[in-house]
């Protein structure tokens, strides 16, 4: 395992702040695929990197056939895989809470056929744990965690990065990879566009009677959606989307109370259901940063957008940035230019922020769409619904999309060399 490394000053291909799942994941592809000698730092404020025995995040991420190709070519797919359910088919429902019967509006079963790229559901802390394991194994990466940058200048050579914990680190770009609430994107005077839904996300895991034999629900309820996803064994994770107070009421009751409502929208199809972890729940909202990029600076991940999880999109748009910035990097090592100059940054962002807003801004205009209980929209959104189920050609668009293989796909999310 890799220690922090505490020299005075130290010279980096890149330095990465924040070591999530963006952070990591772009670390080990660049001192994977970079040229020989390319180290990085690695800087995070929580100090689970690399060494952590338990990641508790509750969540079930839902990762596209493209994000598995990027996995796979950093070699972690292979000890993910056995842990990884694959999704075979997706049900989606339009309907009020006590509705007697939840009509089938749109199914994708035919289109999801052996040789369409399809995604699976891996748990948050497997997925952690794999890339964790990989950082703390590759030699090129120095791990700084927990530390944080107590500031950082940038000139037309480079970028000067001050530890919280004394010492500098150079390299000609820093990537911002610290999440949501990024502090480097705040220094950068970097602003957001977005807002807050007056909606939390409730997250856990759940056991169940019967098999879900891969199929993934998503019922769109008045509150919210209400998503059902397969993992490994008789078990589902949830993605509960409820209006605030009602999803504070929720967590702050007992299990049994929670199991009840967790029945009510289940109905009977996998049997009785019982918490298997962790309840948590997430505050959701929309954001994108209105610059991807700065002075010697690019921003990843959460960073740079996020998005509401009704289509469990947001890490999967997060790798994409991933493998665009490690082309981007690559393809301008090769050519012996500046990866942190303006010209390479620009073409990063041009690569990244409309693909980025465009899903924001599809993920905002469903949730809007059909998070209410108006009867006449509900009639407009269950005709457009029924029609996409007819609609075969549209319906493999919309697999093809979700699987992230559509629009500028960056090589390494088509399991293509650099
Ligand atoms: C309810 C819910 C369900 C979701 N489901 C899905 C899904 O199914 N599929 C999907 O693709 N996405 C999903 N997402 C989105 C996904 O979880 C996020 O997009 C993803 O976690 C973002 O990863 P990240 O590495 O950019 O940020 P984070 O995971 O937030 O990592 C940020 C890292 O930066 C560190 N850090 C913070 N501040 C600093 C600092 N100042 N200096 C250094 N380090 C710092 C943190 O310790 C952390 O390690 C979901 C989100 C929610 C809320």
């Amino acid at each position: 395992m890799a220690q922090p490394h505490r020299a005075k000053t130290a010279g980096y291909g890149v330095i990465i702040a924040g070591g999530g799942y963006a952070g990591s994941t772009l670390a080990l592809a660049l001192t994977k695929l970079g040229p020989q000698g390319f180290r990085v730092a690695l800087i995070d404020t929580a100090a689970r990197l690399p060494n952590a025995e338990t990641f508790a995040d509750p969540r079930g991420l839902a990762l596209s056939a493209a994000s598995k190709s990027l996995l796979d070519t950093l070699g972690l797919w292979r000890a993910l895989a056995p842990h990884a359910q694959t999704i075979e088919s997706i049900e989606v429902t339009d309907s009020p809470l006590n509705a007697s019967l939840r009509s089938h509006f749109l199914g994708f079963d035919e289109e999801m056929t052996a040789d369409a790229p399809r995604a699976c559901l891996v748990e948050a802390g497997k997925l952690l744990r794999v890339i964790s394991d990989a950082v703390g194994s590759q030699p090129a990466i120095d791990v700084f965690a927990p530390d944080s940058i107590d500031r950082y200048e940038s000139n037309a050579f480079g970028v000067s990065v001050h530890l919280e914990s004394g010492g500098t680190l150079q390299a000609p770009l820093l990537v911002a990879a610290d999440g949501k609430r990024s502090s480097l994107r705040e220094r950068a005077g970097i602003k957001c566009i977005g807002w807050s839904y007056p909606q939390v996300g409730i997250v856990a895991t759940v056991a169940h009677e019967r098999p879900h034999h891969g199929r993934a629900v998503q019922h769109f309820l008045p509150a919210g959606p209400f998503a059902i996803l397969p993992l490994k064994g008789d078990r589902s994770s949830i993605v509960w989307t409820e209006e605030k107070t009602q999803g504070d009421a929720l967590m702050a009751g007992s299990d049994e109370a929670f199991t009840a409502e967790l029945m009510r929208r289940f109905g009977h199809r996998l049997g009785r259901v019982s918490l298997e972890g962790p309840k948590q729940s997430f505050p959701l909202a929309f954001q994108l940063a209105r610059s991807f990029v700065g002075d010697r600076l690019a921003l990843i991940g959460d960073a740079a957008h996020v998005v509401h999880p009704l289509a469990g999109q947001g890490l999967n748009i997060g790798l994409r940035d991933v493998a665009a910035l490690t082309e981007t990097i690559v393809d301008a090592l090769r050519l012996g230019l500046d990866t942190g100059s303006a010209t390479t940054l620009e073409r990063y962002q041009r690569w990244r922020r409309f693909d980025s807003a465009f899903s924001g801004t599809v993920m905002d205009g469903l949730n809007r769409l059909f998070s209410n209980d108006s009867a006449p929209l509900r009639a407009i959104r269950d005709l457009g619904l029924g029609l996409v189920d007819r609609a075969p050609g549209l319906k493999r668009f919309l697999v093809r999309e979700a699987a992230g293989a559509t629009g500028d796909v960056p090589r390494l999310m088509k399991g293509e060399a650099l």
